[in-house]
């Protein structure tokens, strides 16, 4: 066993001594310790503290020289990146350096700048509006890294239609650390044209000119006048100054456009409108100046005349949102129905109540016409106002009866005004209705009142006949009427006979019932309107009858006793008859103007009184011819 880690032991020192390299000594060192053989950890350990130490100022060599060693290769890929920059910067042929990661642009020489219009700011180099860097990304993409490509044509676009040939190379470099592209842009040379065909083609450039109607100008940088067309130099004959723009007015890469009022060869005045626009060479630098003039002098008098129109047109609109909100406001407020139809009978405006005096809600009244709304009747005669209203541009006024869907009945005083709407001219009529209800009704109870006092004072409550009052004032008026007219006035004086028995016998509420009877017998008598019947008094009855000679007078007695036996009203105590009789006196007078009535009822009383003499239930007669 001894001898087995003797030997192990010395097997191991060995080792760590022929152990040229420290990595691996220090390996066994650490082997060592963690293998568990007597002797040999002592060794290891004995050989560690030294071993430790050394590998310690080896590794600090390793960092200090490796650290120097960066540092000269950083010095000297600065010094070769300034020397690639400073030769590449002033070669006449254009050079970019492109990432090959995105396509952005890392750098651009100076004649590669001038040729695409690179732009350089703040040590960044910008692509020209036209390429981006994906573009360029894209383009790169297919060719090999590795190997690089030649002499690849390409197109460039750029603005105003202007387009760029390229030749382009591409070689790979690391620039800045990074892959990159070196390319090396070439213009291939255009072919000269030959002075035959620009000579053509001037000719016809310059007949395209000519065609114009437009005025046509070219300057050159200095602002110097190089060409005009046919337009241009008759419309500034004998005055070119006038007509050719400074250079101020010129702002670099843009249309510049002015309008200019000036004066034709006619003699007019006209507005101008000159767009100058910047011209560019091949080579990307302004060359001059292309001036075109346009006569908008009529486009200005129509823009001014359509401007002044919308000027017009907004002060009506807003005079009219004015009036409307006005009109809105005073319709609702307005308790009274107001609404307005146009000539067509459609309902263009109205209020609530209007709209409910109708039957309708004020959204739904609107749009409707007018003959669908009102009821045939009354369609009739509005439709006939209406016209009148619109033909003679007047105003009428008038009732109208209207019942509420509540059921409430509502007199309107109704006045129907023309209109016409400022906007279209169309002519219209303009409804406003006041609620005369009470006023009316208060007519009605008046009328009532009247007639019933008019029936008081005229007519007898029993017999609702004429009263003495009545008669003697229709008796006065026909005596006069007849006086002018000469003609026949007829008087009949009726008792009835033994009615005081009657009311003794039957009572007084008997008496008045037969007083009543009679009474209807005697009007049913008459026939024409101007005959009237009176109760003269008491059981006494008068017939005034107009225009009627004796003989008509003797036709109704005989009625009066024929009609009155045929209602057959019983009296059992007359004396004379089973039933109630009259004795009847007639009066007849052609009245003379020195005659007074009081002569015509003194005759039918005498005949009367005569009648009654000679037995009752008959006529006795006496006119101014018995020598009254
Ligand atoms: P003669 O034939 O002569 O006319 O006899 P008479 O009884 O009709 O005459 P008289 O004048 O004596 O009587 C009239 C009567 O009529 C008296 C009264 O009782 C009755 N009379 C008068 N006015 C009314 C009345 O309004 N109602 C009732 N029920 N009776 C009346
Ligand atoms: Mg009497
Ligand atoms: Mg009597």
């Amino acid at each position: 066993m001894k001898y087995c880690w003797k030997k192990t032991g010395s097997f191991c020192r060995l080792i760590i001594r022929r152990s040229a390299r420290v990595p691996t000594r220090f390996l066994f060192i650490v082997a060592s310790l963690l293998c568990p053989l007597p002797g040999f950890a002592q060794e290891a350990v004995d050989s560690l503290n030294s071993s430790i130490l050394l590998f310690t100022l080896m590794i600090m060599v390793i960092i200090v020289g490796g650290g120097l060693v960066v540092l000269l290769l950083h010095h000297l890929g600065s010094s070769s990146f300034r020397k690639l920059h400073a030769s590449l910067t002033h070669m006449p042929l254009a050079v970019a350096i492109i990432k090959r990661k995105d396509g952005s642009l890392l750098y651009g020489n100076k004649s590669c700048r001038e040729l695409l219009g690179i732009r350089k700011l703040d040590g960044r180099y910008l692509y020209p509006d036209e390429i981006s860097p994906q573009m360029m990304f894209d383009f790169l993409r297919p060719f090999s890294f590795r190997r690089g490509f030649r002499n690849v044509s390409e197109e460039l676009h750029f603005a105003q239609g202007r387009m760029l040939k390229l030749t382009v190379s591409g070689q790979p470099v690391r620039y800045k650390w990074q892959p990159a592209w070196l390319l090396f842009i070439v213009k291939p040379p255009q072919r000269p044209t030959s002075p035959a065909k620009l000579k053509q083609e001037q000719r016809v450039f310059q007949q395209v000119l000519n065609s114009l109607s437009e005025l046509v100008y070219f300057q050159d940088k200095s602002g110097q006048t190089i060409g005009t067309n046919k337009a241009f130099d008759r419309f500034w004959r004998g005055r070119v100054s006038e007509g050719v723009m400074g250079d101020d007015d010129c702002v670099s890469g843009a249309n510049n456009s002015s309008h200019t009022w000036t004066t034709a060869p006619d003699g007019s005045s006209r507005l101008l409108e000159t767009n100058k626009t910047l011209l560019i060479g091949d080579n990307g630098e302004a060359i001059g100046t292309l001036s075109i003039s346009h006569d908008v002098t009529d486009w200005h008098e129509m823009q001014e005349s359509l401007k002044q129109e919308i000027e017009k047109r907004e002060i009506t609109e807003q005079a009219l949102a004015q009036r409307n909100t006005l009109l809105d406001t005073i319709m609702s407020a307005s308790t009274d129905p107001i609404g307005l139809y146009n000539e067509h009978g459609i309902y263009v405006g109205c209020n609530e109540p209007f709209a409910r005096s109708l039957g309708f809600g004020q959204g739904e009244l609107l749009g409707k016409v007018v003959s669908e709304v009102l009821e045939p009747d009354k369609w009739e005669l509005s439709q006939e106002a209406d016209q009148q209203v619109i033909r003679e541009g007047v105003a009428l006024k008038m009732d109208d009866y209207v019942i509420l869907e509540d059921g409430t009945p509502i007199w309107y005083e109704v006045v129907k005004s023309p209109y016409r709407d400022p906007t279209d001219g169309t002519a219209g009529v303009l409804v406003m209705a006041r609620d005369v209800t009470e006023r009316k009704m208060a007519e009605q109870q008046l009328a009532d009142a009247i007639m019933e006092l008019q029936e008081l004072s005229f007519i007898d409550s029993l017999t609702k006949v004429a009263n003495r009052r009545s008669f003697d004032e229709q008796l006065r008026k026909l005596w006069h009427s007849h006086i002018r007219e000469q003609k026949p006035l007829t008087l009949i004086l009726c008792d009835i006979d033994n009615f005081k028995a009657f009311n003794d016998n039957y009572g007084h509420q008997q008496g008045d019932y037969a007083l009543r009877e009679v009474a209807k017998v005697f009007r049913s008598v008459v026939k024409r309107e101007t005959d009237e019947v009176a109760r003269y008094g008491g059981e006494e009855f008068a017939f005034l009858l107009p225009n009627t000679d004796m003989k008509g007078g003797e036709v109704i007695a005989a009625k009066v006793h024929r009609q009155l036996a045929e209602k057959g009203i019983s009296h059992m105590y007359s004396g004379i008859d089973t039933k109630l009789t009259v004795s009847l006196g007639i009066a007849t007078i052609t009245p003379l103007p020195v005659q007074d009535y009081g002569e015509l009822i003194e005759m039918a009383d005498i005949a009367l009184y005569k009648a009654k003499a000679v037995g009752r239930n008959c006529t006795m007669s006496m006119s101014d011819s018995d020598g009254f």
